[in-house]
């Protein structure tokens, strides 16, 4: 079975969390397997992360908060877990996370994912099924693509039970992760994360940071579309559906969408798969 899973982002002001509300109806029509929320990186965004999380759980799907170690004590992510077992969650998508400064990795308590997904273990048994990142065209950090897959290795080792990727847009860079991972003993599912094209400057930023590459043939096609916002996004949804048809026919367990907190590119895509 193809698994479906969504991505949202805390909202900042009560309109922007009415649009998301539905938002997430417009997408639980679909079944998905879980909606997850990212969360800031020192906890910048707990208390509207948590909010949302609420507001999916109580509309009967379920929810997956992102948590993140870095800049979080160990005192403020025990809490925060038992907080979500209070709320019937049993899935965390958990990570290091980015501080903004960069700062705050030497002083913290626990420094990479892998530490994390050790002490979720220890504090909460298997209580939670956890998620972890895995990035098929390498950390943008990383000193070398082998010590990445290592690290990833050793996050699968600490207890993850599945992995959700970092987007792409060129599916070998998925199917070489995985063969790599599976030759280093990794048999979890690898789930990969997808970006739908909707906006070419807003994805070029976001892309550089994340290390997330754009084809060459995809960006200047992109580039060629300038501001006609239409043919952008028709081109996008054909190379992002073309792409998800080949990673489900090549064995991929299915989709989780970076929705943007917006449901119709993501569906445009996903009618077109099932
Ligand atoms: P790690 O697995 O710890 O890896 C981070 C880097 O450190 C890698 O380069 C790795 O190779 C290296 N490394 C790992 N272990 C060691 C070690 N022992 N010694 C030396 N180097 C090591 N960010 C947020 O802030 N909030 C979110 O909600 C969020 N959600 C995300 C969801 C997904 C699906 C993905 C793919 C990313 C998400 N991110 C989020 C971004 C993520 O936090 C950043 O990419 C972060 O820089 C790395 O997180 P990680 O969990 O992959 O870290």
């Amino acid at each position: 079975m193809t698994t479906l899973s969504f991505e949202f982002f805390p909202t900042k002001t009560e309109e922007g969390t009415e649009k998301l509300l539905k938002v997430r109806d417009e997408l639980a029509a679909f079944n998905p397997e879980f909606f997850s929320v990212t969360y800031g990186a020192g906890g910048s965004t707990r208390d509207r992360t948590y909010a949302i999380v609420k507001a999916i759980q109580e509309r009967g799907i379920a929810a997956a908060p992102h948590l993140s170690c870095v800049g979080d004590s160990k005192e403020d992510l025990r809490s925060l877990l038992n907080e979500y077992k209070d709320l019937g969650i049993n899935r965390i998508v958990t990570l290091r996370g980015d501080l903004p400064s960069g700062a705050g990795l030497a002083s913290s308590e626990l420094r990479y994912a892998n530490e994390l997904v050790e002490f979720i273990r220890e504090e909460t048994g298997d209580h939670f099924t956890l998620e972890v990142a895995a990035y098929p065209e390498m950390h943008p950090q990383a000193t070398s693509f082998e010590k990445d897959l290592e690290h990833f290795v050793n996050k699968v080792k600490a207890g993850a039970d599945s992995a959700i990727t970092q987007y792409f847009f060129n599916a070998d860079s998925y199917f070489n992760f995985v063969d790599r991972v599976r030759d280093m003993g990794v048999d979890i599912p690898i789930i990969p994360g997808i970006m739908p094209i909707t906006n070419y400057s807003k994805l070029a930023r976001f892309s550089d940071a994340c290390g997330a590459e754009i084809p060459r043939w995809i960006r200047k096609q992109l580039e060629a579309y300038g501001d006609n916002n239409d043919s952008i996004q028709q081109f996008g949804e054909e190379v992002v559906t073309e792409m998800c048809h080949r990673l489900l026919e090549g064995g991929a367990p299915g989709i989780h969408f970076y929705t943007l907190n917006q449901s119709e590119a993501s569906l445009r895509v996903w009618r077109n798969l099932i």
